[in-house]
């Protein structure tokens, strides 16, 4: 791996067998165990080429040592697994409810004490960069699309509080939280990494060699260990990621400015880059009428495919406290201008 090369090239260039005669793509490899006297005997202790594919492809893009887990979620579940008893995680008061709600029921086995944070609130995450033995930051949060100022919390924390950034939504094209001065990033490769809602798959990346080895341990008493086919596949989306990031991205954009001129959207939310946006209708019912309506956009959870998706979160247990109107757009690959008028169909039957 050059060290010149841009994030594009390096979509496409890491992680690649280079012997002669060798396949171009690192097969699909799967394999429980190994003959003996190799680098590796058992899967879920020592990995396969294939995991090792991805691992060095996504380490690649960050900027870190980078390791494969079953979901998004093991990936929290890994982190949470490594700090002791009774330790103090801060965390956004709402951003992904998988995550949150992982540390609520910590919190209710008595193994960690959870503090909670608006993302915004710049100056509540610093104090708790000093007292907090893990911060947890999303940014953008899923599914409000909240920043957290993650330069002034990475630099308030250099030295004290472990500091991890789940990097789902902006994805390492959009920022690379390590080079700021993150412990750990995290993603659900299920979203934008794999890109075609096919799959479940998670990373850890840390530039710190020692606590690879913690999380890779951490995976190993957990075996939560990806499939052979979903490592494959989500390298595979990888190689396109960076031209459809900036493709739907630009869509994101466009469909942002319109629709704060439509009647019936009393609000958008869209942070000026990324692929996902939310916006709001007048309530409940008006949102759910959206969804229902649309012909081209599909009404499903996830994002981050290239498949336009729409979904009123409130719907869902975890995210009851966000506005009931509110519908989370992943803004997919299809042209804009037919995105745009299955949108305004769909918004004048509210209007
Ligand atoms: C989906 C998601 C996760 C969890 O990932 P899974 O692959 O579903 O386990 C974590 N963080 C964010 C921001 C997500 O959108």
């Amino acid at each position: 791996m050059n060290d010149d090369w841009s994030p594009r090239t390096r979509a496409i260039a890491a992680g690649r067998p280079d012997g002669p005669g060798e396949p171009l793509n690192t097969p699909i490899v799967p394999a429980s165990t190994f003959l003996a006297g190799g680098e590796r005997a058992y899967s879920r202790e020592d990995g396969t080429p294939t995991w090792a594919a991805l691992e060095e492809a996504v380490g690649a893009l960050e900027g870190g040592h980078a390791t494969a887990f079953a979901s998004g979620i093991a990936t929290a579940a890994a982190v949470f697994d490594l700090v002791p008893l009774g330790a103090e995680v801060a965390l956004p008061t709402f951003s992904y409810a998988g995550t949150r709600g992982l540390a609520d029921h910590a919190e209710r086995a008595g193994r960690l004490r959870v503090r909670r944070i608006e993302p915004a609130d710049t100056g509540a995450w610093i104090a708790a960069a000093g007292t907090a033995d893990v911060l947890w930051l999303e940014s953008p949060t899923n599914p409000t699309l909240d920043l957290v100022d993650l330069r002034a919390v990475l630099d308030a924390a250099a030295g004290r509080a472990r500091v991890v950034v789940d990097n789902t939504f902006a994805t390492p094209l959009g920022q690379r939280p390590l080079s700021l001065g993150a412990d750990v990033v995290v993603h659900s490769a299920t979203k934008l990494i794999g890109g075609h809602s096919d799959l479940l798959l998670g990373l850890t990346v840390t530039a710190d060699a020692a606590l690879a080895g913690q999380l890779r341990d951490a995976r190993i008493r957990s075996g939560a260990t990806p499939g052979a086919l979903e490592a494959w596949l989500a390298l595979r989306g990888l190689r396109t990621l960076p031209v459809r990031y900036a493709e739907q991205s630009r869509t994101a954009a466009r469909l942002a400015d319109l629709l704060p001129e439509h009647p019936a959207v009393t609000r958008v939310r869209y942070p000026g880059l990324g692929t996902m946006l939310a916006f709001e209708l007048a309530d409940a019912e008006a949102a759910d009428r959206l969804c229902g309506a649309l012909r081209l956009i599909r009404h499903a959870t996830s994002l981050g495919g290239v498949e336009s998706l729409v979904e009123r979160r409130a719907a869902l247990a975890g995210d009851a406290h966000v506005p009931p109107g509110l519908i989370r757009f992943s803004v997919g690959l299809e042209d804009p201008d037919d995105l745009w008028h299955d949108l305004r169909q769909a918004l004048d039957q509210n209007a």
